[in-house]
């Protein structure tokens, strides 16, 4: 049996995972600005909690890492530039332990447990904060050369010279649109207050206009970043994760039309939008298979 271990930016999650059934479980929040050794410590001290010997321990994190489990970058989470976070972990547990990024893991979750069962070739958005992007071609997991492929969120899909600045420090990246952060500063700017997510996708449900605005022009983003990835790739099915994809519905028709302007032959344009069955337990069951 193996552990697989979510580490977000807020949370971190444990789980002892039997194939495709977490069987026990444990989260605490992130400790966050806390240096990475007290991190480290506090996954460890997770996955010995979660118990049951395990024989393997695969990590999830929300940034890229290098083959041998070193970080490149986790922009939530201070510090860890640098880390080789597989040996460190791998020295506290006494256990062979994987690292990978978190939408490539929520990929493997979904080849090996989801839509994987029905499709070949897919892209996994996960839309949260900012937009990541998981890739399964004829069957396999496809992680590129250094492990930044699929980083569908930082795709350009507004070249003016104006465009809204994203967290990678270019313009006009499609997560600037499609992210909660860009979501909820847009809606701000549209209604004169600031509100979540999940209250903007109930205004807009309720026929409120900017809130709809917001999600129409998400989806906008959204579509035209995967019409340019259908073009290279030509996949049998774009799945949504993440908290905002309960909002697939809202997203829907201005995404289908955006492919449908930008695709090159109408079947890449027909592609099936699909929101993940695994929700949150992405995370942890695909990292357990790491
Ligand atoms: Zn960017």
């Amino acid at each position: 049996m193996n552990v697989g271990v979510d580490f977000g930016g807020t949370r971190v999650k444990a789980g002892r995972v039997d194939g495709a059934q977490i069987v026990a479980a444990e989260s605490q929040p992130t400790g966050a600005g806390a240096p990475p050794g007290e991190v480290l410590d506090q996954i460890a001290s997770l996955v010995r909690r979660v118990g049951g010997a395990p024989s393997k321990v695969g990590v999830a994190i929300p940034g890229e890492v290098d083959a041998a489990g070193r970080c490149y970058r986790l922009p939530n989470v201070p510090g860890f530039e640098g880390v080789n976070i597989r040996q460190e972990l791998e020295r506290r547990l006494g256990l062979p332990v994987a690292v990978e990024n978190d939408s490539t893991t929520a990929a493997l979750g979904e080849l090996l447990f989801g839509h994987g069962r029905a499709h070949q070739s897919f892209l996994v958005a996960t839309l949260g904060t900012g937009v990541g992007g998981g890739l399964v071609i004829d069957g396999a997991l496809r992680r590129g050369a250094h492990g930044f492929a699929a980083e569908i969120g930082h795709l350009l899909v507004d070249s003016s010279p104006s465009a809204p600045v994203c967290v990678c420090g270019l313009r006009g990246c499609m997560e600037v649109f499609a992210g909660t952060r860009g979501l909820m500063a847009r809606y701000a700017e549209l209604a004169g207050r600031a509100a979540e997510p999940a209250a903007i996708a109930e205004l807009a449900q309720q026929g409120d206009a900017a809130a709809a605005r917001v999600f129409a022009e998400m989806g906008r983003a959204l579509g035209v970043a995967l019409g340019q990835v259908q073009k290279l790739l030509d996949l049998d099915a774009l799945v949504f994760g993440g908290g905002i994809s309960a909002s697939f519905a809202l997203i829907e028709p201005s995404l289908r039309a955006a492919l449908r302007a930008c695709a090159f032959g109408p079947p890449t344009a027909e592609v099936p939008l699909l929101v993940s069955a695994l929700g949150d337990a992405a995370g942890v069951l695909g990292a357990a298979q790491l």
